[in-house]
């Protein structure tokens, strides 16, 4: 790592009152959690079609298929020194925000307060007919026996991630991109900014002026307006600049 890019990532943050994170696929990878789109980022037509809510109403066995593996990994999976380190950030009191694309949670695991998940999370699941919210917990068996899970009611148990063909979560939404409008600094952590729209709210932060720190193994279409550029593991570099922070 170059310390003097840790150390320069650590004053943006000392500075700033108002810290917001964005994170993606590369924070759940240290904990175990594949990539699940495919390696160029993008989705590909396939897992697009499987993970669609037409696929889930028309063909759930199917839709479950894809599910499983990805609900194995989340539910194997641990925060990593990452997550720690964001919420070491947060009760320092200058991260006020982690706006995430990840369906994990692993965030509110390390007890991470304000956190918007954008795609919603594998931690509940919602019944399609009563809509009573259960724990995702009630569907992993089923699912592992070949069987849709189901409410005592009948309908099936759908989780509450964001499907293709479906909205973003309208509060989440709404409240992710406030934090972008007043954050004083933005630090985007393990995504490639290639999922819209969350790809796109940096450009809120940008518009007043907040500087940019990136920790990402590949390019963003933001490098070219970052402060700061780490081709890193997030589990080395977060930690360490938060570190360098809260000297
Ligand atoms: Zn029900």
């Amino acid at each position: 790592m170059n310390p003097e890019q840790i150390a320069h990532a650590g004053r943006i943050l000392q500075k700033a009152n108002f810290v917001v994170a964005l994170t993606g696929a590369g924070m759940g990878k240290p904990s175990g959690i594949p990539d699940f789109r495919s390696e160029d980022g993008e989705w590909s037509r396939n897992s697009m079609e499987l993970a669609s809510l037409t696929n889930f109403r028309t063909n759930p066995q199917s839709f479950f298929n894809w599910l499983r593996p990805l609900m194995e990994h989340i539910l194997a999976a641990k925060p990593n020194p990452a997550h720690s380190a964001l919420a070491k950030l947060e009760k320092a009191g200058k991260l006020k925000a982690v706006i995430t694309q990840n369906i994990d949670s692993l965030d509110r695991e390390v007890g991470l307060q304000e956190v918007y998940e954008m795609h919603g999370s594998t931690r509940t699941a919602t019944c399609v007919l009563c809509q009573t919210q259960v724990s995702a917990q009630l569907l992993i068996e089923p699912i592992r026996q070949g069987h849709l899970p189901k409410c005592p009611c009948g309908g099936i148990l759908k989780p509450d991630i964001t499907l293709f063909e479906e909205s973003l979560p309208y509060l989440a939404l709404i409240k992710a991109q406030q934090a972008m409008e007043k954050c004083d600094a933005l630090l985007v952590a393990g995504s490639s900014l290639v999922v819209n729209p969350v790809a796109s709210f940096p450009q809120l932060a940008l518009r007043n002026g907040a500087p940019i720190i990136i920790v990402n193994f590949s390019e963003t279409y933001l490098d070219r307006y970052a402060e700061v550029i780490l081709r890193e593991d997030v589990a080395k570099a977060i930690p360490a600049i938060v570190e360098a922070a809260l000297v």
